[in-house]
C-alpha cells in the first residue's frame, strides 16, 4: 500500500519542521520524515526574533550572549557589547526535536526513517522511498509534492536536481563542559571569535556558551586543514585543554544558495539543501525556518493552482529578501577572512562603536541597516583607510591582549 500526501517533506531540521508545521496548520495532508539518532553539529547561535518569528518558547535557549568578543591574530581583543539584545543559544537536540514535535502536534504525520530515493508511479505522481528505522523493507509514499529539507548532504537534491554543489565550509566543533565562571578566559554570557590564520586560515573559530557546556569550533574550506588540531591548539590557548569533552563532530556548511531549488515540476529544495547560510558568519538556523515558511507557502499555493511556478518562485523570493545581505557577507569574508594582516585590521575594526552598533543590528534585524547614514559614511571612511593601508589597525580601538 502507498499512502498517498499532499507533501512529504524529507528532513526535520529547522527548515523541514517549519514548513511542515505551516502546511499541515493549513490544512495540507503532510508527512515530515527524519531518520533520528543524529544530533545535528551546530554552535546553536540565534538572533532573538527567531523566538517572536516563529513563536518558541523562551524555555528552549540555554544560554544568552550579551556580546562578543573578537580576538585577531596578534592576541589583541575587542569587546562588542549588544546594548539592547542579546545573542540566544539552543541546544540542537531539544530544540530540533520541540519543532518536529510541533509540526505533528498541528497535524503532520511524524515518520522515523530514511529517505532512500524518488520514483513516479505511471500517473507521473513522485513516490518517495524510505526505509523506517529498524527495518530492512523500503516503503513507499506517493506526494503531489516532495520537499528537501535534509541539509548540505541532500539526497532529494542528487535524485530530483542532480549536479549541482554549493561552495562549502567544513564545520567541525567540540562540546565541553566549562568551568561556571565569568573571566576572562571564558564567559558564559559571551561569545568568542577568533581571527586567526592558525585556527582557520579561510573563515573563524569561535566558543559560543551553552549553559554548563560550550561550543569550541572552527572551520575551512580548504582540503586538508587539521579541524581537530586546531581546537586542540585553540583550546590550549584559551585554558579550556583539560575540560571534559562530551562531543566532536562536524559537518558542511554551505557558503552560496544553489542556482537551482525545484525541478520545475514538484520537487522543492530548501535550508542547507538549498544552500541558504549567510556567508562569513555561518549562520543558517534562523535564515533555515524563514525559508521553510516561504516555502510552505509557495506550496500551498502550488498546490492550489498545480502551477509550478509556485515552486521556482521560492528561491526568487528568498533572494529578493536575503540576496543582497548575502552577497556583502561573501564580499566581506572573501576578503577580510584572506590573510592575517586583513584579520589584524578586521578586528580593529569591529571595535569601532559605529561598526559594532550596526554589526549588531544587521544581526539581530535581518536586512542591510539603512537608517543612520552618517555612521554610515564614517564607515566608509575608515575602511577605506584600513584598504590602503593608512591608519595602523590599532590606532582607533586599542584592543587589549586576550
Ligand atoms: C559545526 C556547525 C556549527 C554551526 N553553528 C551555527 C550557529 O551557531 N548558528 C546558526 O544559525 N547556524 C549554525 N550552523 C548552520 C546550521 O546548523 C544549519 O544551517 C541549519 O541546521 C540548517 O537547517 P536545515 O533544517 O536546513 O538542515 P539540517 O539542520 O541539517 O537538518 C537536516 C535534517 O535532515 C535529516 N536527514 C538528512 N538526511 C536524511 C535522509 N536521507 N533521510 C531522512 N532524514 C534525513 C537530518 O536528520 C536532519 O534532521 C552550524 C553548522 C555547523 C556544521
Amino acid at each position: 500500500m502507498t499512502e498517498a500526501f499532499d507533501v512529504v517533506v524529507v528532513g526535520g531540521g529547522p527548515s523541514g519542521s517549519t514548513a511542515a508545521a505551516d502546511l499541515a496548520r493549513a490544512g495540507r495532508h503532510v508527512a515530515l520524515l527524519d531518520r533520528a539518532g543524529r544530533v545535528k553539529p551546530c554552535g546553536g547561535a540565534i538572533p532573538p526574533r527567531t523566538l517572536t518569528d516563529f513563536d518558541i518558547p523562551e524555555s528552549l535557549l540555554v544560554a544568552r550572549a550579551r556580546s562578543a568578543r573578537v580576538i585577531a591574530p596578534s592576541g589583541r581583543g575587542v569587546d562588542m557589547p549588544i546594548d539592547d539584545g542579546f545573542v540566544g543559544m539552543v541546544d540542537r537536540e531539544v530544540f530540533d526535536e520541540w519543532l518536529r514535535d510541533r509540526a505533528s502536534r498541528a497535524g503532520a504525520s511524524r515518520l522515523t526513517g530514511t529517505f532512500i530515493g524518488l520514483e513516479r508511479d505511471p500517473d507521473g505522481v513522485a513516490a518517495v522511498l524510505w526505509r523506517p528505522k529498524g527495518s530492512d523493507e523500503t516503503q513507499r509514499l506517493r506526494a503531489r509534492c516532495v520537499i528537501g529539507a535534509d541539509g548540505a548532504n541532500s539526497q532529494v537534491a542528487r535524485a530530483a536536481l542532480p549536479g549541482q554543489k554549493a561552495p562549502f565550509v567544513f564545520a567541525y566543533h567540540e562540546i565541553v563542559e566549562v568551568p561556571d565562571r565569568a573571566d576572562e578566559v571564558f564567559d558564559g554570557r559571551r561569545c568568542d571569535i577568533h581571527y586567526d590564520g592558525r585556527f582557520s586560515p579561510d573563515f573563524y573559530s569561535w566558543i559560543f556558551p551553552h549553559g554548563g557546556t560550550a561550543s569550541i569550533g572552527t572551520g575551512s574550506a580548504q582540503k586538508g586543514f587539521a579541524l581537530r588540531e586546531s581546537i586542540a591548539a585553540l583550546r590550549i590557548k584559551i585554558g579550556l585543554e583539560h575540560c571534559r569533552t562530551l562531543r566532536r563532530e562536524g559537518a558542511p556548511l554551505p557558503l552560496k544558495p544553489l542556482k537551482r531549488w525545484d525541478n520545475g515540476r514538484d520537487v522543492v529544495l530548501i535550508g542547507d539543501a538549498a544552500g541558504v547560510v549567510a556567508p562569513a558568519s555561518g549562520e543558517g538556523i534562523w535564515y533555515a525556518m524563514t525559508c521553510g515558511r516561504m516555502a510552505a507557502e509557495q506550496v500551498d499555493v502550488f498546490l492550489a493552482t498545480g502551477d509550478a511556478r509556485g515552486l521556482s518562485g521560492l528561491r526568487r523570493r528568498f533572494l529578493k529578501q536575503h540576496g543582497r545581505v548575502f552577497f556583502a557577507l561573501g564580499i566581506l569574508q572573501r576578503f577580510w577572512y584572506a590573510s592575517d594582516r586583513r584579520r589584524e585590521r578586521f578586528v580593529a575594526l569591529c571595535g569601532d562603536p559605529d561598526i559594532s552598533r550596526l554589526t549588531w543590528r544587521a544581526y539581530l534585524d535581518k536586512g542591510l541597516v539603512r537608517s543612520d547614514l552618517l555612521a554610515h559614511l564614517r564607515i566608509f571612511f575608515k575602511d577605506l583607510a584600513h584598504l590602503l593601508g593608512i591608519v595602523s589597525p590599532w590606532r582607533r580601538a586599542p584592543g587589549r591582549r586576550a
